[in-house]
């Protein structure tokens, strides 16, 4: 057997400087996929892997060498918000610095969630996001259509979004009563319309009568720190809406997603669906796995008032058993960035903080360096609820998510013994703090390419903005 492997392709390979694109040689690095790890070569023309294999003999524009390195596809955060408008302002990463944020950590594919204005329909709403979006996008992104008035109107919106916009979740708040929220009758409407036109509906599962209540109990009685933020939105309302929204979703067949799913008891309303044969599918966000409710009784606990709000040592337990279990599919990170200036907007009332925290840069990084690092997850694992799932789950694979001939070249080459420590004075966010400032992390993004250009080398982001190109998604079925 010859020392070289033959090259195998999608069409035959076209002698460089033939037409396709410059091409670029990614030589000796170790694969991971979802289910692969091998040391291989992958070759790319134009945006597109062409070629994978040992000692490829072709020539390329570029070579780069990855020996020692970990190459794995481009990460996606399924769950991120850029220049969302909120109480008069607007989340502080727009879609120039928080794709290249993400790009900095190794994730090259975001979708955010446009907001449906009560009254209004989703097309609208679809317009004014894309005036913030397009053209300032550096990496990739897609949308995520949150519908907050369901009516006969928005019915008729759900198959032209599906067939025409590429764009097939469709997010519910079961809270936030009065601004997002919907009651089950919509959410059985919209389901039944989702279903029948090939889409999926996303759930912001939490109680919100049961929170409103309690806010108003906390605030009457004076309690008005962080603290009771925490403590206005406790366990079982997750859970309590976990198991409604599951229900719901079984009696419809609709596809079914939890997003940024929390805590045991939401878990396990997941897990007892599964009991009759159902799949919900679930996301937790690298915050829930890593840091806990005692933040909340800091001075600065307005930095990781969120909702749902972090929870207990048990829960993020739960959370990596539920990983391993195939019950949680995706790690998100619900990226809502608000500077500190904008967090005070709630200094003396918790109801009035911006919720969110910024995480889109680091949620790679930190669930290799937590996860895979620390023994708690596999490599494979890692790309599974990272890379693969997220583009399974809403219509984008393979061409997203994993690496194969054909797919789209979003490569991330990592060195996963560099360590290195997080802060904001060196974090790529437009945020003036860092969740996680001072966390010293095994394992750091070194190159990242983006549909074959290179994006990131020696903490550089080259690519300018405008590259970032709109993702439109296949129908979804809930199966991955
Ligand atoms: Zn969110």
């Amino acid at each position: 057997m010859s020392s070289s492997t033959k090259i195998n392709t999608d069409s035959g390979l076209t002698p460089p400087s033939a037409g396709g694109g410059a091409s670029l040689l990614i030589k000796n690095g170790r694969i991971i996929t979802a289910s692969e790890d091998h040391i291989a070569d992958i070759f790319i023309e134009g945006e597109k892997i062409k070629a994978i294999g040992r000692d490829l003999q072709v020539e390329a524009d570029n070579t780069i060498d990855a020996a020692g390195m970990l190459v794995f596809p481009g990460g996606i955060d399924p769950h991120v918000h850029l220049d969302m408008p909120f109480m008069g302002t607007y989340s502080s990463d727009n879609y120039e610095t928080g794709t290249r944020a993400a790009l900095f950590g190794g994730t090259t594919t975001v979708i955010d969630f446009i907001l449906q204005k009560q009254g209004a329909s989703l097309q609208s709403a679809l317009d004014e996001w894309r005036s913030r979006a397009n053209g300032n996008a550096i990496g990739d992104y897609s949308f995520h259509m949150a519908v907050t008035d369901f009516n006969e109107n928005t019915k008729k919106e759900i198959k032209h979004f599906v067939e025409e916009e590429g764009i097939t979740s469709f997010k519910t708040f079961m809270a936030y009563k009065g601004a997002l929220m919907i009651d089950d009758r919509q959410m059985i409407g919209l389901m039944e319309e989702v279903k029948a036109q090939g889409g999926m509906v996303t759930v912001h599962a939490t109680n919100g009568d049961m929170i409103d209540y309690l806010i108003e109990k906390h605030r009457s009685e004076g309690k008005l720190s962080p603290l009771y933020h925490y403590l206005a939105q406790p366990e079982v309302t997750e859970a309590e809406a976990s198991e409604r929204f599951a229900d719901m979703a079984h009696y419809t067949g609709c596809p079914g997603y939890i997003v940024h799913l929390t805590c045991e008891g939401a878990l396990n309303a997941v897990r007892n669906a599964t009991r009759r044969n159902q799949n919900v599918l679930v996301e937790t966000c690298i915050q829930y796995l890593l840091i806990d409710a005692s933040l909340y009784e800091r001075e600065d606990g307005a930095k990781w008032v969120m909702s749902p709000p972090l929870r207990e040592k048990k829960d993020q337990e739960t959370l990596w058993a539920g990983i391993n279990q195939g019950l949680v599919k995706v790690v998100a990170t619900d990226h809502c960035p608000f500077q500190w200036e904008q967090k005070l907007m709630g200094k003396d009332d918790f109801s009035k903080i911006p919720n969110g925290h910024p995480a889109i840069e680091h949620r790679m990084e930190l669930l290799y360096s937590e996860g895979v690092h620390k023994g708690k997850i596999t490599l494979n694992k890692f790309v599974e609820v990272a890379c693969t799932n997220p583009a399974k789950i809403f219509g984008m694979f393979p061409k997203k998510g994993t690496i194969g001939i054909g797919s789209d070249a979003d490569l991330v080459i990592f060195d996963p013994y560099e360590k290195h420590t997080i802060s904001a004075s060196t974090h790529h966010m437009n945020v003036d703090y860092s969740a996680y400032e001072g966390w010293e992390v095994t394992g750091k993004v070194k190159t990242v390419l983006l549909r074959g250009k290179v994006a990131i080398t020696d903490n550089k982001c080259i690519l300018d903005k405008g590259y970032g190109q709109f993702i439109k998604r296949s129908k979804v079925d809930g199966k991955i």
